[in-house]
């Protein structure tokens, strides 16, 4: 039997309420005795309000509301308790420990997700769609979680991996029952099918893409010498877009590090002055920061100050990121503008914009242009995005295998060749929902999720 689990399911820190979750078979006698009523039957799925005392004081630690799935209608498929306290660390941390005393165990990361796994509650692309709901940055990222979460991606998958199934049942009693090859319309007809599977699966995997995009987004870089306005247009931009501007928790450089969201595009926007800045007693740090940091985005905004002529320190600048995908912005356009310096721009085959980060004009053109290149309007029409590297990875080995399998029947190899292939192919497809998946696989993958999933 397997050990009761607990965890604390809402985040960590001072809240209204905390609920800790109990899973596993003893988690009822468990629960009868953190409220010292061995004879508690709760009502699965109404919420009973009990006390819960410390055992060895006999005192009162919280009042709280428990709410009893009865496997196999709980998240996990097993008996699960949901306790919602009082939302204190101290006392969050007091009931757990009070669980763990009376032999439940400390939840893994994903570790409930799994066991709705193991117990068919969903399939694999289901949990991780969970996963990367809970952790989506945008609506339209969220939405494809749900669509994921609904089992759009595995129906979709289904008919594939049943067609697929089906040829290897064909080639595989040819194997068995006829003595000669398999009559050559019947071939025929297996290879148009097999292309159509490989074409399916190759377009599935085309979506990632843009699936990518929306689920991560991308990385800005802001440049330019100082005082060209870096951190003003940074400001600015942020404000201007006044969706979620989350601070990147676990950093020392939140203040140079910002998100904002782009025609439903997370962007993650870099101001590099910060860089330097913060190191300024290490320069050179700050320096090979601003390189990485450069390097490391997928566009790169060069600032120049329209009020002056273009100096030095500019057109190094422009040579050290000649080899980036750039835009340039000139700013300060409420200023008397230089007309000079758009001619004095070296190598023309950036873009450039107009933009002043002081009264906020030009920001909308230079907005736009930031993830133009990226198609977001495709985003937006697409239907299922698939955004997930691991599930990406796994269909192109699919469709690879299968059209590799077309060419050892054009070349007419053995039944046995070919079935390689094929068998092959529908494992990769079983991986990605979780039937054809090692326990080491789904460690590797769980271990991607938060405690308390
Ligand atoms: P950074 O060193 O590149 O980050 O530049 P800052 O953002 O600190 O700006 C340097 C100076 O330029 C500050 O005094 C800003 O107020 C000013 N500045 C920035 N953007 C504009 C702008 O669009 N128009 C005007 N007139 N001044 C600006």
């Amino acid at each position: 039997m397997k050990d009761t689990i607990v965890a604390l399911i809402t985040p960590t820190g001072r809240s209204g309420i905390g609920v800790i979750r109990l899973s596993g078979a003893d988690s009822l006698s468990i629960v009868r005795k953190l409220t010292g009523d061995e004879r508690f039957t709760p009502k699965p799925r109404f919420a009973h309000l009990k006390k819960i005392y410390d055992l060895e004081t006999g005192e009162i630690t919280d009042e709280t509301i428990i709410t009893y799935f009865k496997a196999p209608n709980s998240f996990t498929g097993e008996d699960v308790f949901e306790i919602a306290c009082h939302g204190s660390p101290v006392i969050l941390r007091q009931i757990i420990d009070f669980c763990l005393q009376r032999d439940a165990r400390m939840a893994e990361a994903g570790e409930f997700s799994l066991r709705a796994l193991g117990n068919g509650r969903m399939n694999l692309s289901q949990a991780e769609a969970i996963r990367d709901l809970i952790d989506a940055q945008t609506a339209a990222s969220a939405r494809q979680s749900i669509r994921q979460l609904r089992g759009e991606f595995s129906n979709e998958l289904q008919p594939l991996k049943d067609d697929l199934l089906n040829i290897i049942i064909v080639l595989e009693s040819a194997l068995e029952f006829v003595e000669d090859d398999l009559p050559d319309f019947q071939t025929e007809n297996i290879k148009t099918k097999l292309a159509e599977i490989a074409g399916s699966v190759g377009k599935m995997a085309s979506t990632f893409q843009a699936g990518k995009l929306l689920r991560e987004g991308l990385k800005v870089a802001l440049v330019g010498r100082p005082n060209v306005g870096k951190s003003s247009l940074f400001n600015a931009l942020l404000g201007h877009e006044r969706a979620i501007v989350t601070e990147i928790a676990g950093t020392t450089r939140d203040q140079i590090h910002e998100k904002l969201v782009i025609e439903n595009i997370p962007v993650s926007l870099i101001d590099t002055a910060g860089l330097r800045e913060t190191t300024d007693t290490v320069e050179s740090i700050g320096v090979e920061r601003s390189k990485r940091a450069m390097a490391d985005a997928d566009l790169v905004v060069v600032l120049l100050d329209g009020s002056q002529n273009l100096t030095d320190e500019d057109r190094e600048i422009f040579e050290s990121t000649d080899e980036l995908n750039r835009i340039v912005a000139i700013n300060k356009i409420d200023l008397n503008i230089n007309d000079e310096i758009k001619s004095q721009i070296p190598n023309q085959t950036s873009q450039i914009f107009k933009v002043s980060a002081k009264t906020g004009e030009g920001l909308d053109e230079l907005e736009k242009a930031m993830v133009k290149p990226f198609h977001p309007q495709d985003i937006e029409n697409a239907g299922f995005l698939v955004a997930d590297a691991r599930h990406h990875d796994l269909l192109l080995r699919a469709e690879s295998e299968i059209r590799n399998s077309i060419v050892t029947l054009d070349q007419r190899m053995s039944e046995e060749i070919v079935l390689i292939g094929l068998h092959n192919a529908l494992r990769y497809l079983g991986q990605i929902t979780g039937e054809t998946t090692t326990e080491d696989m789904l460690t590797r993958i769980f271990s991607t999720f938060c405690i308390g999933k």
